[in-house]
C-alpha cells in the first residue's frame, strides 16, 4: 500500500502513517467475505413481526426470510433514512453497509439527520425498482420490487476500532476492494464522521415480481398490450478525473465492473 502510494501519490503517501500506528485494522476482507459474514448473523433466520413490521396492505408480498433481507441489503449501497428534525420529517438518501447485524451510515458531524435525539426511532428504506408492470387497465399497474424497512434506534458509533471497521464496511460495500487502494481516513477525518449503526433486528422486506393481474379479467377482451418492462443498472466505463496524471489506469476492482449490474 505505502509502496504503490508513494509512487503514485507521492504527495499524500505518509498519510498513512497517521492511521495504522494508532488504529489496528481488523482484517474483515473484502466484500465477498463480508457478505459471508452477514450470513453468520446472530439475528433469528426469521425477521421478527412486531407491531411495527407488521404489512397490513399486500401482505402476500412480505418475506419473513433473514436470507432475503441480506440480499436486499446486499444489491444496493443507497438507502433513505427517514427522520424526524426539530419536529419536521425529513427523508434522507445516504449510503449503507451492514454486516448481516448491523447497518451502518455515514455523515458530516454537521448533519442534522444523523445527529438527531439520541432515542428517537428512525426508519431506513432500501429499494429496488425491477420493471414497471403495465397492465389493461391504469388501475393495475404497478412496479415489480424488491424493498426492505429496518426500524429502530441507530447507536452512535464513537469506539474509534468499531468506526473505522464500520467505515470500512461502508466503504467496501460501495466499492470493494477500494478500502486497501485509497488513503484510509485520518484521525481529523474520523473525527469530522460521524457514524451510526442501525440493529438490523426489526425489519420487513417486500417484493412485487411477475405479470400484471388483469390478464384473466374483463379486461383481457381489450386487446391492449400488457406485461413487464424490466429495468436493468448497469455500470459504465471508468472515466478519469481530468486532473490525473497519465499513466494511472484503473485498478482491476474499478475496471472489472464495467458493464456489471448494480
Ligand atoms: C418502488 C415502489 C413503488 C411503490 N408504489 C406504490 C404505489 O404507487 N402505491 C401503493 O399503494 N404502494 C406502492 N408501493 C408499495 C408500498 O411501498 C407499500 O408497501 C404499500 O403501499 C403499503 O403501504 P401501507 O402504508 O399500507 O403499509 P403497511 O402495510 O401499513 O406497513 C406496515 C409495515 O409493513 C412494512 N412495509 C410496508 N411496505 C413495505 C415495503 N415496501 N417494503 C418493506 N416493508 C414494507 C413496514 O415495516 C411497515 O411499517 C411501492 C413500493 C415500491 C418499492
Amino acid at each position: 500500500m505505502e509502496e504503490r502510494l508513494r509512487k503514485q501519490r507521492p504527495d499524500v503517501w505518509f498519510l498513512t502513517e497517521f492511521v495504522e500506528p494508532w488504529l489496528p485494522v481488523r482484517d474483515i476482507g473484502n466484500l465477498r467475505r463480508v457478505n459471508q459474514r452477514s450470513q453468520q448473523s446472530p439475528l433469528p433466520a426469521e425477521l421478527p413481526v412486531t407491531d411495527r413490521t407488521r404489512h397490513r396492505r399486500l401482505r402476500d408480498q412480505g418475506s419473513l426470510a433473514r436470507t432475503d433481507l441480506e440480499a436486499i441489503l446486499d444489491a444496493g449501497f443507497v438507502c433513505h433514512l427517514g427522520v424526524v428534525v426539530e419536529g419536521h420529517p425529513m427523508v434522507v438518501p445516504t449510503v449503507y453497509g451492514h454486516d448481516g447485524t448491523d447497518l451502518f451510515l455515514h455523515g458530516s458531524v454537521a448533519s442534522r439527520s444523523l445527529a438527531a435525539d439520541p432515542d428517537a426511532a428512525v426508519c431506513v428504506t432500501v429499494t429496488h425498482v425491477d420493471g414497471l408492470i403495465l397492465a389493461r387497465s391504469v388501475f393495475e399497474h404497478g412496479v415489480n420490487y424488491r424493498s426492505a424497512m429496518i426500524h429502530g434506534v441507530p447507536r452512535q458509533v464513537t469506539d474509534p476500532e468499531e468506526k473505522l471497521r464500520g467505515l470500512r464496511l461502508l466503504t467496501e460495500h460501495a466499492a470493494p476492494g477500494q478500502w486497501d487502494y485509497a488513503r484510509r481516513p485520518s484521525r481529523k477525518e474520523l473525527a469530522a464522521t460521524t457514524l451510526l449503526a442501525l440493529s438490523l433486528a426489526e425489519a420487513s422486506v417486500k417484493t412485487a415480481i411477475g405479470p400484471p393481474d388483469d390478464g384473466a379479467g374483463p379486461d383481457a377482451e381489450l386487446g391492449i398490450w400488457a406485461g413487464n418492462l424490466p429495468l436493468r443498472t448497469t455500470w459504465g466505463a471508468p472515466e478519469a478525473d481530468p486532473l490525473l496524471p497519465a499513466g494511472i489506469d484503473p485498478p482491476p476492482h474499478i475496471a472489472g465492473r464495467e458493464a456489471a449490474p448494480l
